[in-house]
């Protein structure tokens, strides 16, 4: 129904690309006294998340875990391991690398932006190019996003470290994970990562409020010649204060809890399983809106991104209005468009602590979304995606069996 009453029935469906609903073991976790972040039940715990959030990263190096948003980890990256007038390579997947771009601007930096259509992934051969142009090693760095959020595209970060090999160049490594990490494979050691960044509020499946900068020997050592003003973002006093269980300033205890618990639940569900449970989320969605007869907006399936998938609409049909449409009628929320696309598309999210029945009734309440608003689709979306859910878990019922 419209609404016409001040009370919402059920549960909201939240199928924004982050933040995402959070469990309620993890609600759990962090309704509980707060305790002295100077005594010992407090190093404790700050040791298990430290040791912890490293498995999620795959690295044996040390994480920071800062109380800011992600916005402040990409910050603490580049003021961490970079100089004012130092050169950056950076892709414009979209527009949260777009924003990346921004602030390393206004830090005095000189990004070198590498443009895409925002309709594809950061190219490894490009950036082997650019770099290969780059004979005196000005580039300090180069900073991708695994996953463009506002996009849908994924990035192959294993490709873009052998990128950067090929072309013999010295730069550091600063990758965004913040909407990929804990729902698709990342490994920040293997893939020789310098900088990893990552938020809470995504695959986490916690609040909006904690970041990371998972580390390599070779950031550590940037960061001892790096010049940019750092205070707050300082690595040197983190991983001082961290080496004894403690944290320089206050830290955000009650999320920490939280974070203990969904460490904890990502693993009891297994890592693999949880990357599994997530592609089957991202290729039931495409298939539904390829049944609509709808586009895709990332173009080339091998960026296609396992957390979130951007739905451009016919012309004439404005993404907002039936965003607002789905709010006022069925109750869900969208991830919105941007920059040039803007209004043109909608994101649905499918990533965090959901699972099959959810995304179906997200996609459910897509399809008469559409139809109510008047969007020319073909029905079958739904049906769809179930007799792709359905293979899946037969396939996987097939596989345990051998
Ligand atoms: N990077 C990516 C890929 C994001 O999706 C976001 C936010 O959604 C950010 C950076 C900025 O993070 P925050 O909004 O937590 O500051």
């Amino acid at each position: 129904m419209s609404k016409n009453s001040s009370r919402t029935a059920g549960r909201h469906f939240l199928q924004i690309p982050g933040p995402t609903p959070l469990p309620d073991r993890v609600l759990r976790a962090m309704d509980t006294p707060i305790i002295d972040h100077r005594g010992p039940e407090f190093a404790k715990l700050a040791r298990r998340v430290l040791d912890g959030i490293k498995t999620i990263f795959k690295t044996t190096n040390p994480v920071i875990i800062y109380t800011a948003t992600g916005t402040g980890a990409w910050e603490a990256a580049l003021v961490n391991t970079l100089s004012a007038g130092d050169r950056v390579l950076m892709v414009e997947t979209g527009q949260f690398a777009t924003l990346w771009k921004n602030m390393a601007v206004k830090l005095g930096l000189k990004p070198e932006f590498i443009s895409t259509d925002w309709r594809t992934g950061a190219d490894p051969a490009t950036i082997e190019a650019k770099l290969k142009e780059d004979k005196a090693h000005e580039i300090k760095a180069v900073c991708v996003l695994h996953n463009e959020t506002a996009t849908g595209c994924l990035s192959p970060i294993a490709e873009i470290r052998q990128a950067v090999d090929r072309a013999g160049h010295p730069a550091l490594l600063l990758v965004d994970t913040i909407s990929s990490l804990a729902s698709t494979d990342y490994r920040h050691d293997e893939w020789g990562v310098d900088v990893t960044i990552g938020g809470a509020q995504k695959g986490l499946m916690l609040p909006p409020g904690m970041s990371f900068n998972a580390l390599s020997d070779k950031a550590v050592a940037a960061s001892r010649n790096s010049t940019l003003p750092k205070s707050f973002w300082s690595w040197e006093d983190m991983l001082n204060t961290n080496k004894l269980g403690y944290f320089p300033y206050t830290p955000a205890t009650n999320m920490l809890h939280g974070l203990a618990a969904a460490i904890d639940m990502l693993h009891e569900e297994g890592l693999d399983n949880v990357f599994t449970r997530h592609e089957r989320f991202a290729e039931a969605t495409r298939r539904a809106v390829r049944a609509w007869g709808l586009e895709i907006l990332c173009r080339d399936p091998k960026y296609y991104s396992p957390t979130v998938t951007a739905v451009l609409l016919p012309e004439g049909h404005d993404a907002d209005k039936l965003r607002n449409l789905a709010l006022d009628h069925f109750d869900i929320s969208y991830g919105m468009s941007f920059g040039k696309f803007a209004g043109k598309y909608f994101r649905i999210g499918h990533l965090g602590d959901t699972n099959d029945l959810t995304i179906l009734g997200a996609l459910a309440g897509t399809e008469m979304a559409l139809t109510l608003a008047g969007v020319p689709i073909k029905k079958g979306g739904v049906q769809a995606a179930m007799d792709y859910i359905v293979s899946a878990h037969a396939d996987g019922r097939r596989a345990a069996a051998e």
